[in-house]
């Protein structure tokens, strides 16, 4: 092999730098030339590319977001499309593409795939960890930090004013984020897509917990996380709802997209960096159709398809504490 291609698609996650880093410079130690694709799938179409240097890489590792852009490229679903993607790959000689994003990224490689002789190699680089076959994504540890660091400031204010606070978190249609975050800020109420089966059931279940908890602490201070999307009417009607319902204050605090940025922590920065070099030899082992996973601090491949078809589930351990603490909390 001689030259190798990476682009980050989809949502951004800190961590991306690092990988795009360790793939360069892991690259460059075997000889390889390595060129990055542009603002995801789209660099493809528009063949908006940069041959990579070590100098392109240099103080990176530290900072959020992707320097080669991220972006949907809803295009990319159409068979002319990664035709062309194809061509365009062949034209400059690249034989192996590692994609670096979430499943829908994953998706697109494989579509890519069915047309295109190259390899692919998928590196999971999303926060909400929704990536089945690998124990954490890139970005989701510094998800968690900083969901947690403005869950610990709102609860000053909810202990200052006795309010209950509803904070949503990100997470898509999983609850990784907010069931972690949850468990370290210790939060009084968590509300995550797969430990929801009624919404109606968890309204009163909610509402009798706040009842109780207020009763044994002479305090009506009350944090919930909630993953987005999770409630159909949004927080904002959620939390009127609370109101109403408690007679205590309920304030909505939706955290969005500040979740996404930032600084990536150690984590977050070791797990990029062993994933890029390693999917750099996988591609040299002639490795395709992968995706390069992690699980108990062991590197290995998995099937490209495995990230999507199966659901991951949470860490049953770490939901029933959740359950043990929330039933802890009203005892008298
Ligand atoms: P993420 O990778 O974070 O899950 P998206 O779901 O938005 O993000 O997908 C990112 C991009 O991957 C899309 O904009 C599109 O370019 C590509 N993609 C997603 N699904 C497919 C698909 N079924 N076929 C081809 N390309 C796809």
């Amino acid at each position: 092999m001689r030259k190798i291609a990476m682009l980050t698609s989809g949502g951004d996650a800190p961590g991306m730098n690092a990988c795009i880093r360790a793939i360069v410079l892991t690259s460059l130690r075997y000889g390889l030339e390595v060129y990055g694709y542009k603002h995801g799938y789209n660099g493809l179409l528009e063949q908006e590319y940069l041959n990579l240097r070590a100098s392109n890489v240099t103080n990176i590792i530290q900072r959020g977001g992707t320097i080669l852009r991220s972006a949907r490229c809803l295009t990319f679903m159409s068979d002319d499309a990664a035709r062309l993607a194809a061509k365009n790959l062949d034209a400059l000689g690249i034989e192996a593409l590692l994609v670096i994003g979430g499943d829908g990224s994953f998706r697109g490689a494989h579509h890519l795939s069915q047309h295109w002789q190259g390899q692919v190699i998928g590196l999971p680089g999303t926060i909400d960890n929704d990536i089945y076959g690998t124990d954490a994504t890139i970005g989701y540890y510094t998800a968690i930090e900083t969901a947690l660091d403005s869950i610990d400031k709102v609860r000053d204010t909810a202990d200052a004013f006795e309010r209950i606070f509803l904070i949503e978190v990100m997470g898509r249609n999983a609850g990784f984020i907010g069931l972690n975050a949850a468990i370290a800020s210790g939060a009084d109420q968590v509300m995550v897509p797969e430990l929801t089966r009624s919404c109606e059931d968890e309204l009163k279940n909610i509402i009798d917990h706040i009842d109780a908890v207020k009763r044994r602490r002479g305090n009506n201070s009350y944090i919930v996380v909630i993953t987005e999307n999770l409630w159909p009417q949004g927080v904002t009607q959620l939390a009127q709802t609370l109101t109403e319902e408690t007679e205590i204050e309920c304030r909505p605090v939706i955290l969005g997209h500040v979740q996404r940025g930032g600084s990536p922590v150690s984590q977050d920065r070791v797990l990029a960096t062993k994933m890029g070099a390693y999917a750099v030899e996988a591609a040299l082992e002639g490795k395709s159709g992968v995706m390069v996973a992690e699980v108990n601090q062991q590197l290995s491949c998995c099937p490209l398809e495995t990230s999507w078809q199966t659901q991951k589930a949470l860490d049953p351990y770490l939901v029933k504490i959740q359950q043990d603490l929330f039933d802890l909390l009203k005892r008298p």
